[in-house]
């Protein structure tokens, strides 16, 4: 057979791109654009948790409508204070295909991850799971947006509404996701969001805590400060999480871009589907309708046989392609060394355990051009083109 491509970088071909092209990258302000406000705040000599905090907590409160925004140092250490002031003991239930860190909280606060399964369309929490490993030890379920698409809320909402259950939400990746118009920030007792460099609007670190509760959100406020009310006399075990002014300033003006963003970014996800629909073995997330997500990351999902390689496999050759992507989310959190304890074996996870071995992530940034996805698209393309040598000759 004649092939239609030229050969991938694997196999000694030339590789699509010179340059490595990252996984994600942050989108920045140009330096003038910085420049008066960090003035400002120099000549002002408060550099921490002051004026630009404040326009930070009230640009996310106006764009998401979410009735409290607290800021803190970062997503962690705000789900931490959540957990924290929510005053949880016992259980969680708490998906394992995810980020280390939603689980981290947990056991910061001597809470008991109890790992609920994925659904294998959405790899959001898969609320059958849910059901069957809650107990009466259970105080709250977390759910996690994937990548920037939403659990099923109605779902979780009744869920912990019926059980007595907190429902807090790692919204780390869902700065722009909306649910039939509503923005993430506004289903659970809590949302906590992240500002690192790999989501949509950075602050360099930083994260917010979204939530509906006045009481909570004034909790979360002495929390990020030691747990000090005001006069020292120490409310209650809290941390270091304030945010600096200089952190503050760039996650205002980014956050000030992020509806034109998230357009990209849908805009870029759109492409990557079109243009990788016609290849056999790939499939993608499942997004329910009226959800916009706020696409963190672009997923695929390989199925081997039908791909021709495995998703290990197309990671290497994708790297000679000087291609960067991410085995994400693994290995899952329940098969990490830290985690694992809370792992029992009568506790199946098999989606989140296939899942985690068989996803892929593209590169998605902000700024990244439709040209580059397309390039990317073609050397997904002729990777899967020559499947049946690279695995003889290569693997
Ligand atoms: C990035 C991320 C976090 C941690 O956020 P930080 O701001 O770096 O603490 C937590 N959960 C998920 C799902 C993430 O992607």
């Amino acid at each position: 057979m004649k092939s239609r491509n030229p050969k991938p970088a694997i196999l000694d071909g030339e590789p699509v791109f010179k340059k490595t092209v990252p996984i994600i990258q942050p989108t920045l302000p140009d330096a003038a654009e910085l420049t008066p406000h960090i003035k400002k705040i120099l000549k002002s000599h408060q550099i921490t948790n002051a004026s630009y905090v404040k326009k930070l907590e009230g640009e996310f409160a106006r764009y998401s409508g979410a009735r409290h925004a607290v800021a803190v140092a970062n997503c962690t250490s705000g789900l931490i204070l959540v957990l924290k002031a929510l005053g949880l003991k016992g259980d969680v239930l708490v998906p394992s295909f995810t980020f280390s860190a939603t689980v981290h909280a947990l056991v910061w606060n001597n809470l008991n991850p109890v790992y609920v399964d994925c659904d294998k369309e959405t790899f959001n929490v898969d609320l059958n799971d849910a059901r069957k490993k809650l107990t009466k030890k259970t105080c709250g379920i977390v759910g996690v947006y994937i990548y920037g698409v939403p659990p099923d809320m109605k779902g979780l909402q009744k869920f912990a509404t019926e059980n007595k259950l907190k429902f807090v939400c790692d919204s780390a990746h869902a700065m722009g996701t909306t649910v039939n118009g509503v923005k993430a920030g506004n289903f659970a007792d809590a949302e906590v969001f992240s500002m690192s460099p790999t989501k949509l609007a950075t602050a360099g670190e930083g994260g917010i805590v979204a939530t509906p509760h006045a009481e909570l959100a004034r909790k979360i406020r002495i929390g990020r400060d030691y747990g000090n009310p005001g006069d020292y006399n120490i409310e209650y075990v809290g941390l270091n999480a304030r945010m600096s002014e200089l952190h503050a300033l760039l996650g205002w003006l980014n956050l000030k871009k992020l509806p034109q963003r998230v357009r990209h970014r849908n805009k870029l996800y759109a492409l990557y589907k079109k243009e990788l629909s016609a290849l056999h073995g790939l499939s993608f997330q499942k997004i329910a309708a009226g959800v916009t997500t706020s696409c963190n990351y672009f997923p695929m999902v390989l199925d081997n046989e039908k791909f021709g390689m495995s998703r290990d496999a197309l990671f290497d050759c994708m790297e000679k392609e000087n291609i960067a992507t991410k085995k994400y989310f693994y290995p899952a959190v329940h098969e990490q060394d830290a985690t694992r304890a809370f792992h029992t074996k009568k506790n199946s996870l098999p989606v989140t355990e296939w899942l985690s071995r068989h996803i892929l992530c593209l590169p998605m940034y902000s700024h990244m051009e439709e040209e580059t996805v397309k390039k990317i698209c073609k050397a997904v393309s002729r990777i899967h083109e020559y499947a049946g040598r690279i695995r003889m000759e290569k693997l």
